[in-house]
Parts: C-alpha cells; sequence; structure tokens
C-alpha cells in the first residue's frame, strides 16, 4: 500500500499544470474525460521533436525526413502493440474519434443501401450519432437506438431484438462520457456478428481507463483520441480489420494518399496511407506514442483500483448531500460522476465550483439524445483521472456541500443602479464579486410566471433566459429579465443597472462590454459561452438601434 501511494504521487509530479494556480486556489482538475492532463515527458517528446527532427514525412531524400518518418511510423507500430492489432496497417493516424468516425461513415459507408440498418445507442455522443444521421440522409439508412436501462445501462435484450439481417453495423461506444456506463462490449460484438452485421465501438473514454485488447474484443472498427489518454490535441487513430480497411474507398484525396496520379487515372496507396491525405501531425504522433509507452510502463490494475477508489469516495460524500442525485449507477462505470443538485442550476455548480479551483463540466456533454432519455437539461460531471488524489475528491465534496447551505449575507436588493456598479467595482478580486453577484442573482426579483414565456425567452442559452422590454411614456426603456441559473440571474440585474431608464441613444452609446471588462467578467461575454447574457445585450442594443 505503501508503495503504490508513493508511485501515484511520482507520478502525479510528471504532470507540470497540476501545480498551477487558478485564481488563487490549487488546481483540481476533475474534467478529466474533456480531456487530460499531459506529463512532461509528451510534452518533452513534442518539443524534442521540433529540435530535433522536424521534416515531412515519407518524401524526402535528406536524412531529417528519414528520421522524422521512422519516428512517425513506429509510433504507429506503438498504437498497434499498444491495443495488440494484428499489424501497423491496421491503424490509420486521424484528428480524433470525431474524424475518425466520419472517415468509416464516408468510406466504408458508401456500400449501403436505402432500407440497411445501423444500431446505434441511447448513450452515444454527438460524435457517433451525426456522421451516420448524413450517412442516413445520403442514402436512405435507418438508424436504430439501442434503449436505456433506469441506471444507465444499455437495454441488451431490446438489443437482441433490433438485430435483423438488415443491421449492417453496430456503432456503440464502449464507456459512455456522459454517465460513465461500460458497456458489455464483448457480448455486443459476438451478438452483432453472430447477425452478420460489424461493430464500430468508441473508445475515447475507455482507452484512459481500460486496457484494450482488440485482437480479443474482435471489433471490426474502434477509435480513440489521443488527447484524453494524455497525449496531445489533434491526434488519433482509427483501428480497422485489415480486410476491411483493404476493401473501403478512400475518402480524402491529396498527397500521400495515392501511388500515381495523371490526368487520366489516379491510382492509390496501400494501407494505412489511402486514408491519410495529405502532411499529418507529425508531433501529435510522437507525443501519442510516448504517452502509451509511458501508460504501459504501469501497472494499469493500479491505476484504475485507485481511480475507483476516488470514484467509489466521490460517490459515498456526495451521497450524505442534501439534494444530491447521481445521475446513472450502471454496476459497471469508468471514474465519473455525473449528478444534479436539486434546485441548482448546473451553470451556477459549475462557477462556484471553479471558484475554489474545480475544474468540473456542466450541460449535456455533447449527448443530447441521451439527456432528452433523462429528462433533463444537462449535469454537472466530475471525471477522475489516476493523477487526482483523495485529497482532492474530499475538496471537491466539501465545495459541493457548502454549495447547498444557505447564504446567510443579505444584500440590499434596491440599492440605485450608480451605487451597485460602484460598490462592485471597489469589491477586490473577481471571487469576491462574484460573491456579490450570486446574492444579487438570489434577491433579484426576475419575472412572474406568466411572463416567462416562448415569447420573451432568449435563444442560443445554456440556461433559459427570458428578456422583457418596455416604452415608458417619457420615451426611455426599461427592461426586466430572469434566468433560471443564479449567476445569469445577477449578471442580468447588472445589464438592467446599466441600460434601465436611459433612452434609445443613449443605450446605442452605452460600452456594457467596456463595463463587463472593468469588473472582470467580460468571459461571461464570449459567443461560445452560450450563457444567454450575450444575447439578451444583443437584443437590447438591437432594439434601441430600431427605436431610434
Ligand atoms: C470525447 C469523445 C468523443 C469525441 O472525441 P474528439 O476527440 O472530440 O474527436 C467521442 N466519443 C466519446 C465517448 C467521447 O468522450
Amino acid at each position: 500500500m505503501r508503495d503504490s501511494k508513493t508511485l501515484l504521487q511520482d507520478i502525479r509530479k510528471q504532470f507540470p499544470i497540476l501545480n498551477q494556480k487558478v485564481n488563487g486556489n490549487s488546481l483540481t482538475y476533475l474534467d478529466n474525460a474533456a480531456t487530460t492532463q499531459k506529463p512532461q515527458c509528451v510534452i518533452d517528446s513534442v518539443s524534442e521533436y521540433y529540435q530535433q527532427s522536424n521534416a515531412n514525412v515519407h518524401r524526402a531524400s535528406h536524412a531529417l525526413s528519414a528520421d522524422a518518418t521512422l519516428l512517425f511510423e513506429s509510433a504507429r507500430s506503438t498504437v498497434a502493440r499498444y491495443l495488440n492489432a494484428r499489424s501497423e496497417k491496421e491503424i490509420i493516424w486521424t484528428r480524433g474519434t470525431t474524424e475518425g468516425i466520419n472517415l468509416v461513415a464516408n468510406s466504408w459507408g458508401q456500400q449501403l443501401k436505402a432500407g440497411d440498418e445501423i444500431i446505434l445507442s441511447t448513450l452515444e455522443h454527438h460524435a457517433n450519432i451525426v456522421p451516420w444521421q448524413m450517412l442516413a440522409q445520403r442514402n436512405g439508412v435507418v438508424l436504430k437506438i439501442i434503449p436505456l436501462l433506469d441506471n444507465g445501462e444499455l437495454d441488451l435484450e431490446q438489443f437482441e431484438k433490433l438485430l435483423s439481417n438488415k443491421t449492417r453495423l453496430v456503432a456503440v461506444t464502449h464507456a459512455s462520457n456522459a454517465l460513465g456506463t461500460i458497456n458489455p462490449v464483448k457480448r455486443i460484438v459476438e451478438l452483432a456478428h453472430q447477425a452478420g452485421a460489424l461493430v464500430l465501438i468508441d473508445g475515447a473514454q475507455a482507452l484512459p481507463h481500460l486496457k484494450v485488447d482488440l485482437q480479443d474484443l474482435d471489433a471490426d472498427f474502434y477509435l480513440f483520441s489521443g488527447h484524453k489518454v494524455f497525449a496531445p490535441t489533434g491526434i488519433g487513430a482509427l483501428y480497422g480489420k485489415e480486410e476491411l480497411l483493404a476493401a473501403m474507398p478512400p475518402w480524402q484525396g491529396g498527397g500521400e494518399m495515392i501511388k500515381h496520379v495523371s490526368f487520366d487515372q489516379t491510382t492509390y496507396n496501400d494501407l494505412p496511407f489511402k486514408f491519410e491525405a495529405g502532411t499529418p501531425n507529425i508531433s501529435a504522433t510522437i507525443g501519442l506514442a510516448t504517452a502509451l509507452n509511458w501508460l504501459s510502463s504501469f501497472d494499469r490494475s493500479l491505476l484504475e483500483q485507485h481511480e475507483q477508489h476516488l470514484l467509489k469516495t466521490a460517490i459515498d460524500g456526495c451521497s450524505q448531500i442534501k439534494g444530491f442525485n447521481r445521475i446513472g449507477s450502471a454496476s459497471e462505470c469508468v471514474s465519473l460522476l455525473s449528478f444534479t443538485l436539486t434546485d441548482q442550476h448546473q451553470q451556477d455548480i459549475g462557477l462556484l465550483l471553479d471558484q475554489q479551483g474545480i475544474a468540473v463540466r456542466t450541460g449535456h456533454h455533447c449527448a443530447m439524445p441521451l439527456m432528452q432519455r433523462l429528462g433533463l437539461p444537462g449535469t454537472t460531471r466530475a471525471s477522475f483521472a489516476f493523477y487526482n488524489t483523495e485529497a482532492e475528491v474530499n475538496h471537491f465534496i466539501q465545495t459541493l456541500d457548502s454549495i447547498t447551505r444557505p447564504t446567510t449575507v443579505a444584500v440590499e436588493s434596491n440599492s440605485s443602479p450608480e451605487s451597485l456598479i460602484d460598490k462592485l467595482k471597489v469589491i477586490s478580486g473577481w471571487n469576491a464579486r462574484y460573491r456579490e453577484i450570486m446574492l444579487l442573482g438570489k434577491s433579484a426579483k426576475g419575472l412572474p410566471q406568466q411572463l416567462k414565456t416562448d415569447e420573451h425567452l432568449v435563444k442560443g442559452c445554456e440556461s433559459n433566459t427570458w428578456l422583457v422590454i418596455n416604452k415608458e411614456p417619457n420615451g426611455t426603456l426599461t427592461f426586466a429579465t430572469d434566468s433560471d441559473a443564479r449567476i445569469i440571474r445577477g449578471l442580468l440585474v447588472l445589464v438592467e443597472t446599466a441600460f434601465n431608464h436611459k433612452t434609445a441613444d443613449q443605450i446605442c452609446a452605452f460600452d456594457v462590454d467596456g463595463l463587463f471588462k472593468q469588473l472582470e467578467l467580460d468571459r461571461h461575454l464570449s459567443p461560445s459561452r452560450g450563457n444567454g447574457l450575450r444575447a439578451v445585450i444583443d437584443k437590447i442594443y438591437q432594439f434601441a438601434q430600431q427605436a431610434n
């Protein structure tokens, strides 16, 4: 036990980013299912490649290019060995899982005809849904969906009933990125093969946690992303059985994927190059090979045990918290915990955790059909890697617990507009300012239920946000807003304060971005936040311009 503790500490030390402070707090990185951090050896291998070996691969006559090609192809062998593929020819470099699935859909999918069926599951990431929908639109393939049991496991009985001689492909995830469920992929492969169908497995969430042996699993296609296994972004691989890949047409044309090109006829290169048009992400393949070799140097079962211990600690601790609801409780899960807190919006939870340096993911996790099935707009997800510690998990539990406790500080809700902004300006540090804004959000009047209609709903928001605009007899405008996320409600009070009782001219002239920047709240205005604040402000400006 003592030894494994030291080992885990040593492993953690190899991740330089984990020592960072964010907003004055130590970073507690629990967003590993979105992307993992990189060990020093991976970072070094990428930088060494650029310092010592950078050249284009497979082409030039010079020594540097030969060196780069050797590293690049040896990285491919590493992936093949790591997954226990039969040969390097079965490993195609991609930008990641998403690109790999698109490759299969666009290339292998070409042979499918109207009425052929593809079976997906309710647990799929959008990456394993949308490419098949696009294919279905092109050639009339029918998609069938394996339903979900209430505990977050797939309904295998229903799966068996969906299988028929029309089934051409079963495309399912190995582990769910939203609930953690580990699917019985070996059984799924067996059943699908018995029905004469091929199987594609999305391994993006499985590979960081589980040892995968593709000859044993016997899947026909398997995909993963480097960035989720401690390697750089922009690299991943598609594994495909050689005879299948060999029979598939290329999907992107260009250099590298050809043998001979003339304007009359072009012949294609052999596997795996046939599917690798253009200059690849060479440095990332080297980083990926380094990450996999590094992982192989450990006793994986020890790392897995530690991750499962973290998960259990989190589940046990969180279960004591009032209003905590774990979403999904499959008998076998990778180390991630999806949950909701009664009466707390996920956006608020995410922000309050962030204030304590805890990085989690909130939202639909790119699995909207699954959220629909669960009847939830989204969840909060804490995902653990083996470099996380029990102390971090306890910090997470305690912070979550404190979120559910009522705040006692009172705030004057009818302070005059100027005084509110002035007050926020003098508060030092954005953390304290957030606390104030959350309190504002809590005490804000909001809108009466009858005004929270679709007519007033502002589109494009992670939370529901409403805006009502009134023109006063004296020509000024007033705004009333509401949101189901407290942080957004608070920020909207700020917006109201800035704009209310001003004329259209004054509104057009007012620099709200400047104000938010001054208060260090501008990240909430970025278009990618999708929190509705930007949309509300744009709507106000639009209205003022038209009223002008
Ligand atoms: C992350 C993820 C993907 C998409 O991976 P990219 O690296 O973004 O291409 C697909 N499926 C699952 C289960 C994932 O977790």
